[in-house]
């Protein structure tokens, strides 16, 4: 059931006033007063004692200039500032506050967690993922141990009650074991920080160990994503790890795949970050249960670099809410970038954290009226807070949007670019796998009236729905990662068209997009997801963009694992796409094979041929030869004025 409203719509008047003063419960009577406190919390502090510190100078300069001439004074308000002009004292409005921009509100943008959850006060920085604010984190008490040890909530509601700051509502749980001495070879595991997830070690011999993941906080489903710390390792020894409560029944770990391991000790020697990791991978069914979820092992061996490092483990490479704000402070205290992008807030999430939205785009000239000629392209991430793949895409979007390319210019020229960048920032806090605090998966809820549970999709679909009614949107994308497939590949609606972006993306990036992994259709399953939600609303490119969490399994990058730079490569290839769609008939590609030197094919051209050509012509492919020679559709067709505009780009023959 539903654990949030269970408790809400007992009338639980307590529960809701609780949820007022602490600024957390979505209780629909509650809703505007927790904006309105929050609002005033934490944040606004600093303006408000430079707001007070200038409203006593100016109220004593006004109380004097009122007394010297014998009138009463205005009543006091914060709102009127008076100037003395001339001798007369002139009351003018105070400057609108500086509104939801990064700067000057970091406090605001401190993760917040359910008060429940443990955190470790201190900073966890890795090489390569631009850390520079205070990373608080936690959840649980992770301890080695041989005696089972009951989950920290075991015995408390299992549902959503209230938010805090950091380590502010919880006292840490000592680890169950302490070192008994420097010849002493336990290793000591944590996870209370940002997206970490282990619930439990259990030591089973002296250099193997059995884990348990944490299920998504209020479930008993989607252990998957893992993220922790261990401490006093002996580097020269082979370490045996288990993970043995896991629930898909299929993974990547059976084909290849590696986990990622960070040493700080090698970070700082020899400059290397995350990287993989583990001989005698292994992903198998363990003939245990739990709620009748038969449970399957993940085993590794592997070597620690160094002795006496401190190191990390993950399913993927980690990026938190608090990287995504570093990113975005980047991006406001950059008086080039801040041109072109504008960061503010698309709603707070159950927990009270706030869900940046980015507007990029060149800003209106003078006779432009209000750029509303403007196609937009939406692109959000991160509904599923274990696929830190996408985020990574969309870092890699977003640096390229803000780039000095000429075709990013043209692409703001061209657009207006609206990015959510995280979806679910509750759920990437706390270390989850798929849901948020409700304990539902968001990419199924974009249906619900209920704004106050799901308040992300609602406040991105009604985004969506506004824009549809002010302007053309051309795409709309969702930034997912998939834990069981190789390669990049799209999931789309039902029109035929739809196909021609992806087919372009695959040949841009022909050694990690797979054509022919990309599905087209609207099962009823399928309807409360992003994809189908915005298709519904009008918006013809509506699709996924999956990213494996290994790696590829075609072309030149067979059996390797992606990377972050690939991640950031394959965002970057997707705008450079985006131009390719609007304007399909330009020059892109250079001679086809055996072709005179001077023959260039245009794009169009181009992939007609290459899809009729295509060996062993699968349905996907044919069907797209179909959908081609049709020639070029009308909502490209509809992109002509741009283009004829003048609106055109430098293509450099390969
Ligand atoms: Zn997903």
């Amino acid at each position: 059931m539903y654990p949030l409203c269970n408790r809400q719509c007992n009338g639980d008047d307590n529960g809701a006033r609780d949820g007022v003063r602490e600024g957390m419960c979505r209780h629909p009577s509650s809703y505007s007063s927790f904006d309105q406190q929050e609002e005033g919390e934490e944040g606004a502090e600093e303006d408000e004692e430079q707001v007070k510190a200038s409203a006593e100078v100016l109220n004593v300069e006004e109380e004097s200039f009122h007394k010297s001439k014998g009138v009463s004074p205005l009543p006091r308000t914060t709102q009127l500032v008076f100037e003395i002009q001339s001798g007369r004292a002139v009351p003018r409005l105070r400057e609108p506050r500086h509104l939801y921009g990064v700067s000057g509100h970091l406090s605001q943008t401190l993760p917040r967690w359910p008060r429940e959850c443990e955190v470790i006060p201190e900073e966890i920085r890795h090489i390569g993922d631009w850390h520079t604010i205070l990373d608080h984190s936690g959840l649980i008490s992770p301890f080695v141990s041989s005696v089972p040890h009951l989950h920290a909530f075991a015995d408390k509601e299992n549902y959503f009650r209230g938010s805090c700051v950091g380590s502010r509502g919880a006292v840490l749980t000592q680890a169950a074991m302490s070192l008994t001495g420097p010849e002493d070879t336990t290793l000591l595991f944590e996870a209370r920080f940002e997206s970490g997830n282990l619930l439990k070690a259990t030591q089973v011999g002296e250099f193997e160990y059995e884990l348990s993941l944490r299920s998504d906080l209020y479930t008993e489903r989607h252990r998957q994503w893992f993220y922790f710390r261990v401490r006093n390792t002996r580097a020269g020894v082979l370490y045996h790890f288990t993970i043995t409560n896991l629930l898909k029944a299929a993974s990547l770990y059976e084909e290849g795949q590696q986990p990622l391991l960070y040493s700080e000790e090698k970070a700082r020697v020899q400059a290397v970050g995350w990287h993989r990791v583990g001989q005698q991978v292994s992903y198998r069914p363990n003939g245990q249960q739990h709620a009748n979820q038969p449970h399957y092992s993940l085993s590794w061996t592997f070597h620690f670099p160094y002795d006496q490092d401190t190191c990390y483990l993950a399913h993927c490479y980690p990026y938190t809410y608090s990287n995504l704000w570093t990113h975005l402070s980047q991006i406001e205290q950059d008086p080039r970038c801040s041109r072109f992008c504008k960061v503010r807030t698309l709603c707070r999430s159950l927990a009270g954290n706030l869900v940046p939205v980015l507007t990029v785009t060149k800003p209106s000239q003078l006779g432009d009226k209000d750029g509303s000629y403007k196609p937009a392209v939406v692109l959000t991430a991160r509904i599923h807070p274990g696929e830190t793949n996408s985020s990574w895409v969309m870092r890699g979007i977003v640096n390229f949007l803000l780039g000095d390319s000429p075709d990013a210019a043209l692409l703001r020229e061209a657009f207006v670019f609206k990015l959510v960048p995280m979806l679910n920032p509750d759920g990437v806090i706390v270390g989850n796998n798929r849901c948020s605090l409700t304990g539902r998966d968001l990419n199924r809820n974009y249906k619900s009236l209920l704004r106050e549970s799901f308040p992300t999709v609602w406040a991105t679909r009604t985004m969506v729905q506004r824009l549809c009614e002010e302007r053309k949107v051309l795409l709309y994308c969702d930034l997912h990662g998939h834990s069981r497939k190789h390669n990049v590949f799209s999931y789309g609606c039902k029109n035929p068209h739809e196909r021609i972006f992806p087919l372009m993306l695959s040949k841009n990036c022909p050694d990690m997009f797979s054509f022919e992994s990309c599905k087209f259709k609207v099962q009823r399953s399928k309807e409360g997801t992003g994809r189908v939600a915005m298709w519904r609303l009008g918006v013809l490119n509506s699709f996924t963009l999956e990213t494996s969490l290994c790696g590829a399994n075609f072309g030149k990058r067979k059996g390797t694992h992606f990377s972050t730079q690939d991640f950031e490569m394959l965002g970057a290839q997707f705008c450079d796409t985006l131009l390719d769609y609007c304007d399909p008939g330009r020059t892109k590609v250079g001679p086809e094979p055996g072709a005179q030197l001077s023959v260039f094919v245009p794009w169009w051209s181009y992939l007609v041929l290459k899809t009729r050509k295509q060996k062993n012509c699968s349905p996907q492919s044919r069907k797209m030869a179909e959908v081609l020679a049709e020639g070029l559709p009308q909502d490209l067709q509809a992109l002509y004025p741009l283009r004829m505009a003048g609106v055109g780009r430098v293509i450099k023959a390969s």
